[in-house]
């Protein structure tokens, strides 16, 4: 009887110590989630604006020589195509 009464009360107290352990790790990860600050996921997703929106989003354009895409701005135009480099346009 001894004997059984020893290895219950070993249990218990097994089960009582990974129950305090996984009540201070779960503790210490809400503790950690409070102390950041929430971030937005995505620059674009603050404040609903969108893409076109934004002051520094300049529209990109696909070479038709070697398909590499290129801010507008550096555009080459001929032969009715865009082209990123007066090296592709004149090919
Ligand atoms: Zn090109």
């Amino acid at each position: 009887m001894t004997r059984f009464l020893f290895w219950l009360a070993l249990a218990f107290l097994v089960l009582f110590a990974i129950r305090s352990k996984l009540r201070g790790l779960q503790d210490r990860a809400r503790r950690a989630q409070q102390q950041q600050p929430q971030q937005p996921t995505h620059p674009f997703a603050q404040a609903g604006r969108r893409v076109e929106e934004l002051p520094d989003a300049e529209q990109m354009l696909c070479c038709a020589h070697c398909g590499v895409y290129y801010p507008a701005s550096e555009n080459v135009p001929a032969k009715g195509h865009n082209y990123c480099s007066h090296a592709h346009a004149t090919v």
